[in-house]
């Protein structure tokens, strides 16, 4: 499939002949989810943006921030990210043959992300601080020199994001009700954005980790804290469109505890055969605990690949099982594990 930008060229902010920066991201898969239907009692689909090509869906939206940037003449770009926005940032900027610039809060973004960012090229700046901070300063950055500022408050971030909505508009045709985590609020805003240009409008459920939930407190958190490190934001930069998306669609926005998100990342791994990473396991956590107001045909959004973070992953399961090179010991290992 071509990129999106190609695909849908007459609904986003581009014309022929713009230069376009892709990866062919999008036409992401949107798989049946048996099991979990069955727990929560509803047709239950999941959106996996971790298939896209830098494993989240940040692609849709760098796709076009980038492609903009360069038809501006831009010759660097700047984000801050909790790491997913980095690693989409760094390849894009790869691809454009530009300079890619990214600060990440110390010591707080998953490993493969950061691996993604460097492999690219980007030049990593780890900041001793948070998000929130990371993002005042590269706003102020990019107000000083010129430097693309490729976050979700460029809303060439928001035109590309939407276009996941577009997509599970063409498949389903219509739903009840969309799951989502919730960080910076770019993504909740982007899908309803997409829905209200095909015409439609589920019910639009957001969900927070507790301890970074600024929107369920109606108020900024300081030092935001949990193991879903992409939603590790205290201070959404797109709240009052997210609290509109919500609020519109007779939605609405709750909190999940870090274990309600691992037990939900555990089971989507072991009995849907779906591996996303923590932040992405809130909009099933978020399902499970709070329900979706009744809905019938329910899409949750898996934002990113488990892949991202293999160290939350090793620390969540079992580990290996250790074994002598010889026949009867492989044996007696599996056949104890209930193999006969
Ligand atoms: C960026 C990101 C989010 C949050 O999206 P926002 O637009 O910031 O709300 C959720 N999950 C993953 C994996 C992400 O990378």
């Amino acid at each position: 499939m071509p990129g999106l930008i190609e695909r849908y060229m007459d609904r986003l902010p581009f014309e022929p002949g713009d230069p376009i920066i892709t990866l062919d991201e999008g036409s992401t898969p949107l798989v049946q989810a048996p099991r979990l239907s069955e727990r929560v009692g509803a047709e239950v689909w999941l959106k996996l943006e971790g298939a896209n090509p830098t494993g989240s869906f940040k692609d849709r939206g760098m796709t076009c921030a980038v492609s903009a940037a360069v038809r501006d003449g831009a010759r660097a770009v700047i984000c801050a990210s909790t790491g997913n926005t980095a690693a989409a940032l760094a390849a894009y900027a790869a691809r454009a043959g530009i300079r890619g610039v990214v600060i990440v809060p110390e010591g707080k973004i998953a490993m493969g992300k950061l691996a993604q960012a460097l492999m690219h090229g980007a030049q990593v700046v780890a900041l001793q601080g948070n998000f929130d901070r990371a993002l005042e300063l590269v706003r102020k950055v990019a107000a000083r020199h010129p430097i693309a500022l490729v976050n979700s408050v460029n809303d060439f971030r928001i035109e590309g994001q939407k276009t996941a909505a577009y997509e599970i508009a063409e498949a389903l045709g219509d739903l009840d009700a969309l799951c989502i985590p919730v960080g910076n609020a770019g993504n909740i805003t982007a899908y309803w954005r997409g829905f209200r240009e095909v015409g439609l409008s589920p019910r639009m459920f957001g969900f927070q980790a507790a301890g970074a939930a600024p929107l369920v407190h109606g108020s900024p958190v300081a030092a935001p804290e949990t193991v879903a490190s992409a939603i590790r934001i205290g201070n959404p930069a797109r709240w009052e469109q997210a609290m509109d998306a919500m609020t519109s669609s007779r939605g609405g926005v709750d909190a999940v505890s870090d274990e309600q998100i691992l037990d939900a990342y555990r089971f989507l791994a072991r009995d849907e055969g779906v591996f996303c990473e923590p932040a992405s396991a809130a909009s099933v956590a978020g399902l499970l605990a709070h329900g979706a107001g009744g809905a019938q045909r329910v899409v949750c959004v898996l934002t990113g690949h488990g892949l991202k973070d293999p160290d939350t992953a090793l620390a969540s399961v079992g580990g290996v099982i250790p074994c002598a090179p010889e026949l009867d010991m492989i044996e007696r290992v599996i056949v104890g594990q209930g193999l006969s």
